[in-house]
Protein backbone atom coordinates (compact mmCIF):
# COMPACT_ATOMS: atom_id res chain seq x y z
CA UNK A 1 0.00 0.00 0.00
CA UNK A 2 1.62 3.84 -0.95
CA UNK A 3 0.65 6.12 1.63
CA UNK A 4 0.66 8.55 -1.21
CA UNK A 5 -2.62 10.48 -1.46
CA UNK A 6 -3.78 10.93 -4.86
CA UNK A 7 -6.88 11.95 -6.25
CA UNK A 8 -8.96 9.59 -8.34
CA UNK A 9 -8.91 11.30 -11.19
CA UNK A 10 -7.59 11.46 -14.89
CA UNK A 11 -4.54 13.85 -15.22
CA UNK A 12 -3.12 14.94 -18.75
CA UNK A 13 0.58 15.21 -18.57
CA UNK A 14 0.68 19.02 -18.48
CA UNK A 15 -2.10 19.01 -15.33
CA UNK A 16 -0.09 16.45 -13.36
CA UNK A 17 2.88 18.38 -14.34
CA UNK A 18 0.85 21.16 -12.79
CA UNK A 19 -0.20 19.66 -9.48
CA UNK A 20 3.79 19.00 -8.85
CA UNK A 21 4.90 22.65 -9.35
CA UNK A 22 1.99 23.61 -7.22
CA UNK A 23 2.66 21.23 -4.58
CA UNK A 24 6.41 22.57 -4.49
CA UNK A 25 5.66 25.97 -4.76
CA UNK A 26 3.09 26.09 -2.02
CA UNK A 27 4.88 23.53 0.15
CA UNK A 28 2.18 20.95 0.21
CA UNK A 29 2.78 17.21 0.36
CA UNK A 30 0.36 15.97 -1.34
CA UNK A 31 -2.06 16.13 -4.42
CA UNK A 32 -5.24 16.34 -2.08
CA UNK A 33 -4.25 19.53 -0.52
CA UNK A 34 -3.32 21.39 -3.87
CA UNK A 35 -6.81 20.65 -4.71
CA UNK A 36 -8.42 21.58 -1.48
CA UNK A 37 -6.38 24.94 -1.59
CA UNK A 38 -7.16 25.58 -5.02
CA UNK A 39 -10.53 25.08 -4.35
CA UNK A 40 -10.99 27.33 -0.96
CA UNK A 41 -9.43 30.05 -3.56
CA UNK A 42 -11.91 29.22 -6.06
CA UNK A 43 -14.97 29.25 -4.15
CA UNK A 44 -14.11 32.45 -2.31
CA UNK A 45 -14.78 34.29 -5.56
CA UNK A 46 -18.17 32.87 -6.02
CA UNK A 47 -19.61 32.48 -2.87
CA UNK A 48 -19.50 33.35 0.50
CA UNK A 49 -19.80 31.31 4.15
CA UNK A 50 -23.35 32.23 4.97
CA UNK A 51 -23.44 34.15 8.76
CA UNK A 52 -26.53 32.39 10.03
CA UNK A 53 -25.91 28.81 9.25
CA UNK A 54 -22.18 28.74 7.80
CA UNK A 55 -22.79 26.99 4.56
CA UNK A 56 -21.45 28.45 1.42
CA UNK A 57 -24.11 30.83 0.02
CA UNK A 58 -23.31 31.32 -3.94
CA UNK A 59 -23.20 34.68 -4.81
CA UNK A 60 -25.86 36.14 -7.14
CA UNK A 61 -24.50 39.75 -7.83
CA UNK A 62 -21.44 41.36 -6.73
CA UNK A 63 -22.89 41.99 -3.29
CA UNK A 64 -25.77 39.69 -2.62
CA UNK A 65 -25.69 36.08 -1.97
CA UNK A 66 -28.38 33.79 -1.20
CA UNK A 67 -28.07 30.99 1.00
CA UNK A 68 -29.53 27.14 -0.11
CA UNK A 69 -29.66 26.05 3.48
CA UNK A 70 -31.67 28.48 5.30
CA UNK A 71 -32.49 30.73 2.78
CA UNK A 72 -31.12 33.83 3.57
CA UNK A 73 -30.33 36.49 1.67
CA UNK A 74 -26.82 38.15 2.39
CA UNK A 75 -26.13 41.42 1.20
CA UNK A 76 -23.12 43.57 1.65
CA UNK A 77 -23.30 46.61 3.57
CA UNK A 78 -20.50 48.65 4.58
CA UNK A 79 -18.03 45.87 4.07
CA UNK A 80 -19.90 43.31 6.33
CA UNK A 81 -22.43 40.33 5.18
CA UNK A 82 -25.19 40.79 6.52
CA UNK A 83 -28.03 38.15 6.58
CA UNK A 84 -31.63 39.00 6.53
CA UNK A 85 -35.05 37.84 5.42
CA UNK A 86 -36.30 37.44 1.77
CA UNK A 87 -37.89 40.91 0.67
CA UNK A 88 -41.51 40.57 0.36
CA UNK A 89 -41.62 43.33 -1.64
CA UNK A 90 -38.85 44.26 -3.49
CA UNK A 91 -37.18 47.47 -2.31
CA UNK A 92 -37.99 51.13 -4.42
CA UNK A 93 -35.87 53.58 -4.61
CA UNK A 94 -35.23 54.93 -1.59
CA UNK A 95 -33.88 57.95 -0.09
ZN1 LIG B 1 -27.33 29.96 5.59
Amino acid sequence: MSANHTLNMELSPAEREMIELLKEALGLDSDEAVMKLLMRQAIQRIAITCPTCGHYARLSEEDRAICRSCLSVITLSEGIWEAGQVPLVPPGSSG
